[in-house]
């Protein structure tokens, strides 16, 4: 059995995509440009205006998903809720291009950052419901804010797929015990 449907991985995903874009010293959503092109990759779909007002609507957005990212589960629920309520969500099983069957809980017409919400705490709300809040990680690196979704069987995952933090830290270590020697 696979812990999440994958539409909900897909999202989660996204999520983690989209957090991550405002971890790093240099913020991967400054311009609108920016955006278009976070949205193109992670294949967003639905109406974009691409306008000042829109990236700053999802620069908070970011904000608030970044914060409830790194809450306990029951602290979450009333964020999550909140999104939800605040978007008007009324879940509905979609299937366009060539993505298998999905819930979308937004007109296609809402405004990109109450769609892109959404879609977070619909995953959100699956990941509370499984009681697997705990593999919502932040990068054990401590140079690094990146968060990560721990699929791993054993929950075992600590850093994240930059794929700089897993090496480094294991460069690290093995000089700490050489040291020691
Ligand atoms: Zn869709
Ligand atoms: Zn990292």
């Amino acid at each position: 059995m696979p812990l999440f449907a994958p539409d909900t991985v897909t999202s989660l995903t996204s999520l983690v995509n989209l957090i991550n874009t405002g971890t790093s010293p240099v913020d991967g959503l400054i311009t609108v440009a920016d955006l278009a092109e976070f949205l193109a990759t992670e294949r967003f779909s639905g109406f974009v205006a691409g306008t000042p007002a829109e990236l700053r609507d999802v620069r908070q957005l970011r904000r608030r998903l970044t914060e409830i990212w790194g809450l306990e589960d029951h602290a979450a629920v009333p964020e999550i809720n909140s999104l939800l309520r605040s978007a008007r969500a009324l879940p509905q099983l979609v299937k366009h291009d060539d993505w298998d069957y999905h819930i979308h809980a937004t007109s296609p017409d809402a405004s990109l950052s109450d769609r892109l919400g959404t879609e977070a705490a619909m995953a959100l709300v699956d990941v509370v419901r499984s009681r697997e809040w705990n593999r919502l990680k932040t990068c054990a690196s401590p140079e690094c804010n990146n968060v990560h979704l721990d699929l791993s069987r054993n929950r075992s995952k600590k850093f994240c797929d930059s794929g700089n933090c897993g090496n480094r830290e294991n460069v690290r270590a093995y000089r700490a015990r050489q040291a020691v020697i």
